[in-house]
């Protein structure tokens, strides 16, 4: 008898509670429209916020780039897998971030487990939204320091923290999201970056649903408050946005060297491969070039959200293109997602535990890449499927 057979009687929990699924195939490229298992159907399930992951020049970048550099790196970057053009990717990120030093890792979730348990210790306090992303909870769990959570951008809670515990400890860090991705809600940056000041506390924003949406030309939540200087660790991802992989931190020189010395997946995790560099450093010279596709994304984003307000349709307290629609039972919003996806519309459904029990929802991704013409079949479908569902 196999000895993994335990996991068997989870995975009947798993059907017996509706939440039971297959992965996804996804015949071809990462388009506004795909095939999925066979099926033609709109995609508003990606994070390919822009368009960027089957762009043109994003792709001529990538085969250049494994021309002259083949398909691997060979090495962790502190062995010898640390190529020019990895070099070069930070400096034009630095830029492009308007923070003086940038430190790429291989994902956002490994940039996460490697940077908070590089900069904190014994002795020191982490604390973090309770909606914070998994890779934070995972990174926070490395960490030697100790931790503490305060109620979901909630000021009056993370100041009672502080206030508490701040004097029992060393360095203090306060953890967040740039954008709740669930939600699609905008973290209190400015009050939380005055909180820190108050309290000497630094501050860390994952950026990953903020970076190449927000601010200008995609730069992220920290340029769209203009706290530029007084965030200490901004993190982006690579592989949203930016349509590639990889992830960043945008910080002090300072703490760059450490990273550099002390992040673990730099030391024991090979480097990005070369067409995944070339490909990046196209994507953010094509952000410093025109804002065109951010302009775009939100303009989408906008037409979309207003057309299912309309019908009826509850879609939360989104600032940002991630728009949820919220139905509250988890089955039903299986149920929902799958006959939109019988009616030619793929979104996924999200529910416990990725979101609170009781808070389903499916999760409408529009990007860049959408037509108008894609965005109305959409919405037709909505209307149609929330109708014979009695959810309008
Ligand atoms: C997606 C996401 C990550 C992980 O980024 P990857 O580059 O996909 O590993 C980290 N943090 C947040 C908030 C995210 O939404």
């Amino acid at each position: 008898m196999a000895k993994t057979q335990f996991l068997d009687k989870k995975i009947e929990g798993l059907k017996e509670e509706g939440v039971y699924r297959k992965l996804p195939v996804l015949e071809g490229a990462n388009e506004a429209e795909v095939v999925l298992n066979g099926e033609k159907v709109i995609n508003l399930s990606s994070n390919n916020y822009l368009g960027f992951a089957n762009h043109p020049r994003l792709k001529k970048a990538a085969i250049e780039a494994v021309e002259k550099y083949g398909v691997g790196a060979g090495a962790v970057r502190t062995i010898i897998g640390n190529m020019d053009i990895h070099e070069e990717l930070e400096e034009v990120l630095a830029k492009f971030k308007r923070e003086e030093a940038v430190m790429v890792f291989q994902s956002g979730f490994n940039c996460n487990a490697g940077t908070i348990q590089a900069v904190t210790e014994k002795g020191d306090l982490i604390i973090s939204d309770e909606l914070n992303h998994a890779s934070i909870i995972d990174g926070v769990k490395l960490s030697k320091a100790d931790k503490a959570i305060y109620k979901h951008s909630d000021m009056k809670d993370l100041e009672r923290v502080l206030k508490e515990k701040r004097d029992n400890y060393n360095n203090v860090l306060i953890i967040t999201d740039g954008v709740f991705s669930m939600d699609g809600d905008i973290a209190k940056l400015p009050e939380i970056v005055e909180l820190a000041e108050k309290y000497s506390a630094m501050t860390y924003v994952d950026d990953a649903h903020g970076s190449g949406v927000l601010g200008e030309s995609g730069r992220g939540t920290v340029d769209h408050f203009g706290l530029h200087g007084r965030v200490d660790f901004s993190i982006g991802t690579l592989s949203k946005a930016i349509g590639v992989i990889g992830g960043y931190v945008a910080t002090s020189k300072s703490a760059q060297e450490w990273l550099n010395h002390r992040g673990r997946p730099i030391l024991f995790s090979t480097a990005l491969p070369p067409a995944a560099v070339g490909a990046i450093i196209e994507a953010v010279n094509m952000l410093m070039e025109t804002t065109e596709y951010t302009d775009k994304l939100w303009d989408n984003a906008k037409y979309f959200k207003e057309k299912l307000g309309k019908l009826g349709f509850d879609t939360g307290h989104s600032e940002t293109p991630i728009t949820p629609v919220i139905i509250g039972n988890e089955s039903k919003s299986m149920e929902f997602s799958k006959k939109l996806k019988e009616n030619g519309v793929f979104v996924s459904a999200i529910v416990f535990p990725t979101v609170p029990k009781g808070t389903g929802r499916v999760r409408c991704m529009v990007t860049a890449g959408h037509s108008k013409e894609q965005l109305d079949r959409a919405v037709a479908a909505f209307e149609k499927v929330g109708k014979e569902m009695d959810i309008i």
